[in-house]
């Protein structure tokens, strides 16, 4: 297939973008850089820099058979405070892709949402029937757009998929998270072991949960961007299906440092601090609905497997 990688220069973009060309699709990825890297896009795919809300339409011009949309923003704590910058970078820009997809006759798209669409979640592990209730900004956004999508898929023929990812981690080789303000548990975690930070921050410890902190649901990039191509093969015109994308298996933030500190060796000092606004107490994914519909089967799934890869690239990205 002729396929548009929207975010292609970002973590999970440029994971995807290379799993479809080793797949034998042609890729053609575009990214604005705001936080994507260009040496990140892999070798074999087209790159064009810029901004998707504009160049999508004359992209897509040329025919295409499906759109895989990552280019968004995507920090919680960012989208708490400027929320403009996240309802026009999430959903104004991926109504735009929606409408040149419609002009030019697009069949397909695979959008990256999130398991921060369903809040606080009245029981996990959170299966796709959960009630959406997003507790911030950056998952209500997302929502907005799988809502879209649903809109598009009925009224005009729309081949969607929206997966929702929980937390990824792990990296495909050469590729991984490489982010100029990292937020995100299992790098900070391991700059630690790198000497590049003192210590890790715990948010909050009295949390409902066994040890007190956050629970989480850390699935391999590898097998995340495996979904993707499944989801492409089973995308069907006129429908938008929801599939989680996770291991089933929550560890605790107390847990995931225990692991790097394995992992790496390092002790890793950890000191408790305020709990971080928008944070759900446990998020754990139910995948069956991926399991069976899509035939997706984590490869990857050991937390100390996911951490090990991350910890490869950081020192193979550092040459350390
Ligand atoms: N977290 C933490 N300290 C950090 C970064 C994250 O305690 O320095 C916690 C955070 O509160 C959440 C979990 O680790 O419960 C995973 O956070 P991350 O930002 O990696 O992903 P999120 O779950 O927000 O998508």
């Amino acid at each position: 297939m002729k396929l548009l990688v929207t975010g292609g220069a970002g973590y999970v973009g440029s994971v995807c973008a290379a799993r479809l060309v080793e797949a034998g699709h042609e890729v053609v990825v575009v990214d604005d850089l705001s936080t994507g890297h260009a040496d990140a896009v892999p070798e074999g795919c087209r790159f064009v820099e810029g901004d998707v809300s504009e160049v999508a339409g004359s992209l897509l011009g040329e025919g295409f058979d499906g759109v895989l949309h990552f280019a968004a923003k995507s920090l919680v704590g960012e989208s708490m405070q400027d929320p403009a910058k996240y309802w026009h970078g999430n959903v104004v820009t991926s109504l735009r892709l929606l409408e040149a997809m419609r002009e030019h006759g697009t069949p397909r798209l695979v959008f990256s949402s999130t398991a921060a669409t369903y809040g606080e979640p009245d029981e996990v592990p959170i299966a796709e029937t959960a009630p959406p209730r997003p507790t911030n900004t950056y998952g209500a956004t997302k929502l907005a757009i799988d809502m879209a999508m649903a809109s598009y898929a009925a009224s005009h023929g729309l081949a969607a998929v929206s997966l929702r990812y929980f937390n990824v981690a792990g990296a495909h080789g050469r590729f991984g998270e490489r982010h100029a303000v990292e937020t995100h548990l299992i790098p900070i975690v391991l700059q630690v072991a790198l000497g590049q930070r003192e210590q890790v921050q715990i948010y909050g410890d009295d949390w409902p949960t066994e040890d007190g902190t956050c629970v989480r649901d850390y699935i391999h990039v590898t097998d995340l961007a495996d979904a993707h191509l499944l989801a492409l093969d089973r995308a069907k015109p006129g429908e938008h299906v929801v599939y989680n994308l996770g291991n089933g298996t929550g560890f605790s933030v107390k847990q995931v440092i225990d692991t790097c500190r394995e992992v790496t060796g390092h002790p890793i000092p950890a000191a408790v601090a305020p709990r971080r606004e928008g944070d759900p107490a446990a998020l754990v994914a139910s995948s069956e609905r991926a399991r069976l519909e899509l035939g997706w089967t984590p490869q990857r799934p050991d937390l100390a497997d996911i951490v090990g890869d991350a910890w490869a690239f950081t020192r193979q990205a550092l040459r350390v």
